[in-house]
């Protein structure tokens, strides 16, 4: 790879054990906080898109600020994933397993028209569960769902890969 991101990866602080014991948290706060890192984010997010999307969809809650930022950037508007029970109108919802029980997301059920071509966007992916539920949400919703960034990738944890059989295209920008 011609640029692998270490201007970024190093803007990225790690937290031991946050927020339970054998978890290495990926706190991408102090990426936020940098004004030059923030924009090669967004730049290198934005550079990673393939074709004309109508809509960025950010899942709660950091998902939100590079989504919005990237919608800025490539002229769409944002979705919110939300979390189930925050959205005040009309919604559908889509549940997922979690380590121990499920959680739940949802839409707005009239965010998105038919056939509106949705990048989902998220901090990190680890599993995939929640990524999975968003996609399976939006195309609930008639999105047309192909492609997914994210700033970290946790290749370990398999979701990147689960989401690549889902049909979707998978960026990060690091591993
Ligand atoms: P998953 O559904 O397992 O792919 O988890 C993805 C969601 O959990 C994302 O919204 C992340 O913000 C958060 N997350 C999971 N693992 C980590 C980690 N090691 N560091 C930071 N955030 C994480």
């Amino acid at each position: 790879m011609a640029n692998d991101n270490d201007d970024i990866r190093r803007r990225i602080r790690t937290i031991p054990d946050f927020p339970k014991p054998g978890i290495m948290f990926r706190d991408i706060t102090t990426l936020l906080l940098d004004a030059e890192g923030l924009k090669l984010t967004i730049d290198r997010m934005a550079g990673q898109v393939e074709g004309k999307v109508d809509l960025v969809a950010g899942i709660e809650a950091r998902g939100f600020l590079f989504g919005a930022a990237l919608a800025v950037k490539l002229g769409t508007g944002v979705l919110l994933v939300r979390k189930d029970g925050k959205l005040p109108g009309a919604t559908i919802a889509e549940d997922y397993a979690l380590e121990y029980g499920t959680d739940r997301i949802a839409i707005h059920a009239d965010a998105c028209t038919p056939g509106a071509r949705v990048l989902l966007v998220d901090d990190l992916i680890a599993t995939g569960g929640t990524a999975r539920a968003a996609v399976r949400l939006l195309r609930k919703a008639g999105a047309v769902v192909t492609q997914a960034g994210f700033v970290v990738d946790l290749p370990e944890l398999g979701g990147a890969a689960a989401l690549r059989g889902d049909g979707i295209e998978v960026n990060a920008l690091v591993a």
